[in-house]
Order: C-alpha cells, then structure tokens, then sequence
C-alpha cells in the first residue's frame, strides 16, 4: 500500500486521512505541536520544522509528501523534495506563502486584486496609505491565517496604531498594505489539478467571515452566471504557471460583479468542507488522488449544502445529527477562543429544502445569526 506524508496534523490531515483510507493509501503526518488532532490517526512528532532526524525517518517512510499546513519552511519542503516526491511544488508553496508574491502572480494571470503596496518602513505606510487612501488593511506578508497580523486602518490617523501593532514584524516577515474592498459578496473556487494535467474545479462557494474567520459556506453559490467559467479559466492558468498538482482554494471577492483575487491556499481549504457530503468526489479525495496520480473524481454538487464552521467551542451535536442529511465534524481538539474545534454541514437536493433545514438547525443552536445570510439567499 502507499504511504502519504502529510505535513502538519491538524484537521485537514485528519480528514485527507479519512479519505485516502478506502483508496487503500496509508497516511503518516508529521507535526510539532503536541495536540495536532491528526495525531490520533498517525502520529510523528517533530522537535520542530527543522528536526532534520525526524524527516529524514519520515521521508524514508513515505511515497509522496503533501501539506496540511502552507507554512512549513520553504527549505524543508526543498530538503524533502530532493529524497522524495512532493505535491504540490515546494515553489507553488513559497508564492503561497508571501501575499506580495501571490497577488503579484494574480496580476500576471490576469486576476485583478485590491491595490496593494509592500511596506517595509514606516515610511512606505505613509507612502502607501497616500496612494492606496483609506479605508485599507496592514497585513504581514507571511504567516497570518485565521485575520490574525492584520491591522484594519479605517482613517489615515490610524497608521500610528498600525504601525504600532504589525511595524515590530516588517522586519522579519514584510508587510502589505490593501485597499480595504466593500465586496458585494465573497466566493471561493476550489480546484484540482492531477500529474497528468487534468483540471476540474468544483462549483464556486459563497463564504462569510466573522472577525476575519470563516463562519459559513454555501454551496453552490447561487446565481454566479458567467463568474463559475471565469473562476475555472483563471484557476487553470494560475495551476498551469505553478505546474500545480492537487487541490487548491482561490478566495475571491466580487465587486461590481467582477472577480478580485484576495489570496491562495495551496492545499484543501476550510470553504471546501462541504464537498465531503454535497460533491461526487470531496476535495479530500480529489487532493488524494492527485498527489498519487491516479484518475480525478467528479467535481458536480449533488444539491445544495451549507457549511457551519465552529469556532471556539461545540456546539451541541443533536440537532445537526437530527437533521436530514446533516453531518457532524468533531476534529477533537481542544476549546480555545478562535480556534477550529468542528464544523457541520447539512445537505439537500433543491434550495427551498435546504433554507429550511438550516433554519431548523439554526434556531436549535441559537446560531440564528450566522445561518441568516445563506437562509436569505436559498430562499431568494
Ligand atoms: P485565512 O484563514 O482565510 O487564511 P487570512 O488570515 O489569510 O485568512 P485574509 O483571507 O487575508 O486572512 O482575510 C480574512 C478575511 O478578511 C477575508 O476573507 C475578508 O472577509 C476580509 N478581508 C481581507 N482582506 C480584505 C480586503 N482587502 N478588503 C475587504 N475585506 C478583506
Ligand atoms: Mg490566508
Ligand atoms: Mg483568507
């Protein structure tokens, strides 16, 4: 049987786990941190992410290495690359991990993006808000996730704010400064790219943040006309530059209903968790099947889904479990403010049935609030 690596052990190892085992793929994941919550599948513990002992074992065990976790350094995945087969490319990782890189490819492909400037002084803040204006975000080129080294910049008096909560990082990790965008809606396209070329993307998800973390998807974004074939041409020029392969998400925001690229995450993505019940072929299985070469899944929705990310803590699982079609995703991790611990998803084959289920789900969980917006659109 195969071995596949996974590098970093949370959730998305764990459910690319979950996938690759009725494909007869055995995984092993790697991880610093003591609590990854793919440990309970298979666990190799890493000093760190430079523990070159462990990787070597690793690397020695495994057939092909892929990532849960964008920000392994770019010299480790080029040091495993040199012993075994890595998917996707060490490179693709790297402009993932810069935000200047990665809209700056955007821009190459034809995707326009917010404006945007580097800033590594405090000078070019002041340079870069003169052109860019507010309202704008500061944000750290490498290493945020989840709006964590963001900095909202409402008027031109808060630069000093700014300055003061992200100046300390320009050093080590750059930063960059966007115009901030009243997007109309915000949408994802995940896509899959195989060894031999193949190309699919699934329909386009519809996404909504709170405080800068995923809190609800909806699949398939309703009403998309012409944006869905834009999406996929887009992300296939963008998988063919990288010479790509396995899945990816593109976060998109659509103003005055043209497409704007925020940013890239080259692995599975939280706003394709709904594919594991409302697609053919999930992202999960899709990214498993590509990393191996072997022949894609279909990409179509069987109906309609809508994803509840949890955040923090639980929920309680009954009425999730009570719902037709509704599935529960315990990740097994611990109760932390802003942190991941679930997500659920429920399912349905036409829009009206879906509106109610949720809504049914929702008023049980008193989450009323964060099923709303997708409620509103279904029933549109
Ligand atoms: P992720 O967890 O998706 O990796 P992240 O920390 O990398 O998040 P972003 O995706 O850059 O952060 O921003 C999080 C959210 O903040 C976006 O999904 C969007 O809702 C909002 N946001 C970010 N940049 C902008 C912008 N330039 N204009 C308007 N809203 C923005
Ligand atoms: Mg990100
Ligand atoms: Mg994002």
């Amino acid at each position: 049987q195969p071995v596949l690596g996974i590098l970093g052990g949370g959730q998305l190892a764990r459910m690319l786990a979950l996938a690759a085992a009725p494909l007869g793929v055995n995984t092993l994941v790697v991880d610093s941190a003591a609590d990854a919550c793919a440990g309970q599948v298979a666990p190799l513990r890493l000093a760190d992410w430079t523990d070159y002992a462990t990787l070597e074992k690793f690397a020695a065990e495994v057939d092909v290495v892929t990532f849960d976790f964008e920000n392994v350094p770019a010299e480790t995945a080029h040091w495993l690359a040199e012993r075994v087969q890595v998917f996707p490319d060490p490179r693709a990782l790297a402009v993932a991990q810069d935000r200047l890189a990665e809209k700056t490819l955007f821009r190459e492909c034809g995707l326009e993006t917010p404006a945007f400037h580097a800033v590594d002084t405090r000078e070019d803040l002041d340079r870069a808000l003169a052109s860019i204006g507010a309202p704008a975000i500061l944000k750290t080129r490498r290493l945020g996730y989840d709006g964590k080294g963001q900095f909202r910049i409402k008027q031109l008096a808060d630069a000093d704010a700014a300055w003061a909560a992200l100046g300390a990082q320009a050093t080590a990790h750059g930063l960059i400064l966007e115009a901030f965008v009243p997007f109309e809606r915000e949408l994802s396209v995940l896509a899959v790219r195989a060894r031999n070329g193949d190309f699919r993307i699934w329909p386009l998800t519809q996404n909504w943040h709170t405080d800068g973390v995923l809190s609800l998807s909806l699949a398939p974004a309703p009403k998309v006309n012409a944006l869905q074939q834009r999406a996929e041409e887009l992300a296939r020029i963008l998988a063919e530059r990288l010479g790509y392969v396995g899945v990816f998400a593109l976060e998109l925001f659509v103003k005055d209903g043209q497409l704007l690229g925020n940013e890239m995450a080259p692995r599975v993505h939280n706003s394709g968790h709904w594919t594991i019940e409302g697609a053919i072929a999930s992202q999960f299985e899709n990214h498993v099947r590509a990393v191996l070469g072997l022949p894609l899944g279909d990409t179509s929705a069987r109906g309609f889904s809508v994803m509840f990310n949890w955040i923090g803590e639980l929920p309680d699982a009954a009425p999730v479990l009570r719902a037709t079609d509704g599935h529960w995703h315990d990740y097994g991790k611990q109760s932390r403010p802003g942190r991941k611990v679930g997500h659920a998803t429920v399912c349905a084959q036409d829009a009206a049935t879906l509106a109610a289920r949720i809504g049914d789900v929702a008023r049980a969980l008193t989450r009323e609030e964060q099923a709303m917006p997708a409620v509103r659109l279904l029933a549109d």
